[in-house]
C-alpha cells in the first residue's frame, strides 16, 4: 500500500491527454503532488484497507506512513533538474517549488523515450541517488532490528 501511495502522484499524466496544461492546478506535478493530496491520500488508505488497527500500530502512525509515501514522491520530484517544480501547497499557493538541491536527473514522460541513452542517464541517477541510500536505510535498519533482537 505504501509503495501504491508513492506512485500515485503521477497518475496526473493521464491530464495531458485532455490538453490539462503543465503548469495548471491539474497539470502534472501539480495537486496530486501537494501535501494536501498526500493527507487525502494516506485517508483513504487507513480507509479502504486498514479500518481496524493492525496489533502495535496505531492509526496515526500508519496514516503518517502512507502520508510520507505520498509525500516522498513530490519530494524526490522536487530534487529533480527538469520540467516545472512541484506545487506543494495547492490549493493554497500554486507556486511550483524546487528543492535548493537538484541531483536527480529528470525521467521523460512515456515509456517509449525512456529506452534511450536518456532514459538510462536517468536510471543510472535514481540508482545512485535514490536506491542506494533507501537500501543503506534498509540494511542499517534490518542490522539494528536484528541486533535488538533477543537471542534464542
Ligand atoms: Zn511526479
Amino acid at each position: 500500500m505504501g509503495a501504491f501511495c508513492s506512485v500515485i502522484p503521477d497518475l496526473d499524466v493521464i491530464g495531458f491527454r485532455f490538453g490539462i496544461r503543465y503548469g495548471d492546478f491539474w497539470g502534472h506535478r501539480g495537486f496530486t503532488h501537494s501535501l494536501l493530496f498526500a493527507a487525502l491520500v494516506a485517508s483513504a488508505a487507513m480507509f479502504v484497507g486498514f479500518r481496524r488497527v493492525l496489533p502495535d500500530l496505531g492509526r496515526f502512525p500508519m496514516w503518517l506512513y502512507f502520508f510520507l509515501a505520498t509525500a516522498s514522491h513530490g519530494l524526490l520530484d522536487a530534487m529533480t533538474d527538469g520540467g516545472l517544480g512541484v506545487a506543494f501547497f495547492v490549493p493554497f499557493d500554486n507556486h511550483r517549488y524546487f528543492l535548493p538541491w537538484t541531483p536527480i536527473r529528470v525521467s521523460p514522460i512515456g515509456v517509449g523515450r525512456f529506452f534511450t541513452d536518456r532514459g538510462l542517464a536517468v536510471l543510472q541517477s535514481e540508482l545512485l541517488w535514490i536506491w542506494l541510500p533507501t537500501a543503506l536505510l534498509a540494511l542499517s535498519v534490518w542490522l539494528m532490528r536484528r541486533r535488538a533482537a533477543p537471542s534464542t
